[in-house]
This record gives structure tokens, C-alpha cells and sequence, in this order.
């Protein structure tokens, strides 16, 4: 309902503002991704509507699909998991890839963005809790593959992602947040051209606040905003 989305996205904020308050940050450090998937059109509109502009969506169709239908000017930004042969779909609709986790994807990214002469921006995600079920690179080859993907004219890695194992309990996961800073301090002390870590994504509805703590620069919050998704629940 239109009326909730712009209710809880005033009281994201106010959260978002608090947590920049108790960790000395400036809340203009801080962008909200509204995450979309699988809610309809409508809810996207509504949320611009009362202000919110950037929106994550983690399937390539149903993001060209909502980006063609939807005439405001809404940012949009690539969350999920993605396959190469789907990056054709996100050509010209976005303005970040959060989620380039291998040297495959980067290519094809370079390859369909070189056909507009445009610059793809992306941030390589981390799999920090090593799971199984979750895409993302180790720490261990992020140098690696940070040193491959900069090589590459059409593509600008701006930072990191990660979307940490589910915890019960948010401050379970602060680890994992500052593990991610610690990586990023790390790419940008080897001053690698093509490459910055100015982005920091992560935090979810369950975790912002913590990731914000942390430095967080993107968050991603969902159901915090849109109400539950039938998607088969936490993920
Ligand atoms: C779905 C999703 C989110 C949002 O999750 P919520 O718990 O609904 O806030 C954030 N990041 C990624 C990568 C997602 O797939």
C-alpha cells in the first residue's frame, strides 16, 4: 500500500540518521537502495513518488521489464546473482552491478556496455561466510580478480558488496562488515588504476544499522520498505 512504502521509508531514514549519529558519519554518506524484487511496478512508482530513487532488483528481466514500464526517472541498480548471458538485458537500464563476482561476468559487463561506448560501474561481491549457496569471490582471490577485471576499457570497479550469513541476532554479522571495510582499505592501498573503493554495499533490512556502523555506503533494504516478499523467506 502506497501509504505505508512512504511511511516506512520516512522511518528508514530516521534509523538510517541515527546510526550515522552514533558512528560520527554524515548521513549524505549513506544511500538508500530500495530493493524491489518481485514487487509490482506500482510499489516502485509509490516509493518514488515520496522520494526515495534508487532501486535494486536482482532478476535481469523483471528489471528491464519495470525499467520499460515505468516512465519516471528512477536509478536502478542490479543486486542478484547473474548469469553472463543475461547482462544484455541490463545494457542501458542501470547504473550499478552490485553483485561481479568472476572474471566471466566482468567480460561480458565489458563487452555489452563497449557496444553503447559507456562505462559500466561495479562492485565485486565478497562471499565472506564461504557458503555454499551464495555467489561471490573469496578474500583470498579478491587482488586477483580486482587486478583482471581493471584491465578491462568499459568497466570501473567503485567498491564492494557482500550479503553475510543470516544471523538471528544483527550484531552477529558486524564481523563481517568490518571485514569488508578491511578489504576495501586494503585494494585501495595498492592504488591500482581503474579502481576505487569508494562504495561500500551492505546491510539488509534486518541489518542496516550495523552496516552503517560500519561504513556501509549502500544499503539494500527490501522488505523494510515493500513488506514481505513471497519469495521463500529469508534467503
Ligand atoms: C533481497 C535482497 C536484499 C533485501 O533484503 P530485505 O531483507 O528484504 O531487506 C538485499 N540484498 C540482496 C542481494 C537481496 O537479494
Amino acid at each position: 500500500m502506497p501509504e505505508n512504502i512512504a511511511a516506512n521509508l520516512a522511518a528508514i531514514h530516521t534509523r538510517i540518521a541515527a546510526a550515522c549519529a552514533r558512528s560520527g558519519r554524515n548521513p549524505s554518506a549513506v544511500r538508500l537502495v530500495a530493493v524491489s524484487k518481485i514487487k509490482p511496478a506500482a510499489d516502485v512508482s509509490a516509493a518514488f513518488a515520496a522520494g526515495q530513487t534508487v532501486f535494486g532488483e536482482s532478476y535481469a528481466q523483471e528489471l528491464r521489464d519495470k525499467a520499460e514500464q515505468i516512465s519516471a526517472p528512477v536509478v536502478w541498480h542490479f543486486i542478484g546473482g547473474l548469469q553472463s548471458n543475461k547482462v544484455k538485458y541490463l545494457r542501458g537500464h542501470v547504473a550499478l552491478i552490485h553483485s561481479v563476482d568472476r572474471l566471466s561476468l566482468a567480460e561480458e559487463i565489458d563487452k555489452q556496455w563497449g557496444k553503447d561506448g559507456a562505462i559500466a560501474d561495479i562492485l565485486l561481491q565478497l562471499n565472506l561466510g564461504a557458503e555454499q549457496t551464495k555467489s561471490g569471490t573469496t578474500a583470498a582471490a579478491l587482488e586477483k580478480l580486482v587486478r583482471q577485471v581493471a584491465m578491462l576499457p568499459n568497466l570501473r570497479i567503485r567498491g564492494l558488496m557482500a550479503l553475510p550469513p543470516w544471523e538471528d541476532d544483527p550484531e552477529a554479522v558486524r564481523r563481517y562488515f568490518r571485514e569488508l571495510r578491511e578489504l576495501a582499505a586494503g585494494i585501495d592501498a595498492l592504488h591500482i588504476p581503474q579502481v576505487e573503493m569508494n562504495e561500500l554495499s551492505m546491510g539488509m533490512s534486518h541489518d542496516f544499522e550495523v552496516a552503517i556502523e560500519e561504513g556501509a555506503t549502500l544499503v539494500r533494504v527490501g522488505s523494510a520498505i515493500f513488506g514481505e516478499r513471497c519469495d521463500g523467506g529469508k534467503r
